[in-house]
């Protein structure tokens, strides 16, 4: 560890951790030279190398460390930020770091897996950190979004899962609807394996044994979803029923929709995992993230609620898991659910845009290319019109910055100021 001395009182202090990942990393990168040269730089306390970063013992490390070092900014050397951000960056917090302070650089998926030349990787790999740190020098503390949420859940498909996610729902004092285009619920027996079809008439509440669930369970047949408005932790939902329209406000919503293939058809193929234009209609409407091949990201422990915005969407539903395990993740995403609607709150992360107004010329052009609905045009003070963000639905995607020929939308958390920074540590490093 560098002395204190060494990098002044009052300047951004940077700690930077890298992982071998059991071998992943360290067989083709060499970590312990990336550590070296990053510390020469003047703003970096310490640089440690681990073996698993995310194993107990890595964890324990890093926040044994940064209880001793005690930076400000953290960069974490790893595998790809989507697989590992938010469990280390949860832990970094609860030891005081601002989670908008840490940066993860991939240098498993980047470098390790994809350069065969150990030295030329390693450069990389000290290449990327050091534009890590310059841009995490530039960044500034930010909060996330606090957002009040409704006690009440939307939950789509009322097969097995649907009613198991209901019922979850339902037993701990929240209202839960079902909503279902087809004509019949379908009951499962989870401990005997068995599948019965239930009722099939109308709007009436599944079967369910329990008289008081079925108070807090509203079961939509033959209905379809028309329109989605809102956003986080608020949801309008208008529904089309055998009974007319139907309007639910909503503050979790769970899509158990696609048919299942189940455990005991194992001599037949899986059904494939292609969406409907249903389900399609209701992940446009809802801005849920795709895979290029339109599968859709799977509920998992690492995907905390504060990344889902309060909607799951369960890939085991698509069909090619069975039901059993289709059941497992929905009561895990009504459990999720629950914890939210409890708390009565989420806080979403600020990465989003933000107008810089002065210079806006009230154009649209950002308002035409958001897919999530979040720019709208308002009118300020003598009739001058300008971009307004709804932060409930930016996604932080940064198209409508690229569409902006003005200058005027940025990033929070990724300003050009910050992305120069970011690009002038790379260069720098290369030029070594
Ligand atoms: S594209 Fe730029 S200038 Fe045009 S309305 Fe949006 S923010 Fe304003
Ligand atoms: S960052 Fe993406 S989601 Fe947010 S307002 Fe811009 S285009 Fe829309």
């Amino acid at each position: 560890m560098k002395e204190e001395e060494q990098v002044g009182k009052d300047r951004p202090t940077v700690a930077v951790y890298l992982c071998r990942c059991d071998g992943e990393i360290s067989q083709h990168v060499d970590l312990e030279e990336v550590a070296e040269r990053i510390s020469l730089l003047p703003d970096v306390r310490v640089a440690g190398v681990h073996d698993t970063l995310c194993s107990d013992d890595g964890r324990k490390f890093m926040k044994e460390n940064r209880g001793k070092d005690n930076s400000d900014r953290v960069i974490i050397g790893a595998c790809s930020p989507e697989i590992l951000d938010s469990p280390l960056t949860h832990d970094l917090i609860e030891v005081g770091v601002n989670k908008y302070l840490v940066n993860q650089v991939d240098l498993r998926e980047q470098c390790a897996w994809v350069h065969s030349d150990k030295e030329r990787a390693t450069s990389k790999a000290a290449a990327l950190t050091r534009g890590a740190i310059q841009k995490a020098l530039k960044q500034e503390p930010l909060e996330d979004m606090i957002f009040p949420v409704i006690g009440a859940a939307l939950i789509v498909g009322a097969r097995e899962p649907g009613q198991a996610a209901a019922k979850r729902i339902a037993s701990s004092g929240f209202k839960a609807y079902i909503v279902d285009d087809a004509n019949a619920a379908v009951d499962y027996d989870v401990s005997q394996g068995t599948t019965i079809a239930g009722p099939a008439e109308g709007t009436h509440p599944p079967s369910l044994s329990d008289s008081r669930l079925e108070e807090d369970v509203t079961l939509f047949l033959r209905s379809a979803i028309e329109t989605m408005e809102g956003g986080v932790g608020k949801w309008t939902v208008r529904v089309r029923t055998p009974e007319g329209m139907k309007c639910l406000d909503v503050g979790t919503i769970i899509m158990t929709v696609q048919p299942l293939s189940r455990a005991s058809d194992e001599k037949k193929e899986p059904a494939t995992a292609a969406p409907t234009d249903y389900t399609r209609r209701i992940l446009h409407m809802l801005h849920v993230g795709r895979g290029e091949d339109m599968t859709i990201r799977r509920l998992t422990k690492r995907h905390l609620p504060d990344l889902n915005r309060g909607i799951f969407v369960l890939e085991s539903s698509m069909g090619l898991e069975g039901a059993v395990p289709a059941i497992e993740d929905a009561i895990s995403a009504a459990d999720v659910s629950i914890a939210i609607m409890r708390k009565g709150t989420m806080s979403i992360p600020r990465i989003i845009a933000r107008v810089e107004e002065y210079r806006c010329r009230g154009c649209g052009k950002c308002a035409e290319v958001c897919e999530y609905d979040a720019v709208s045009l308002v009118e300020r003070d003598g009739g001058i019109r300008v971009a307004h963000i709804d932060a409930s639905r930016c996604e932080g995607c940064g198209l409508c910055r690229v569409a902006c020929c003005n200058g005027s939308m940025a990033l929070l958390g990724y300003t050009i100021t910050q992305l120069l920074a970011n690009m002038m540590g790379i260069a720098e490093e290369m030029s070594v």
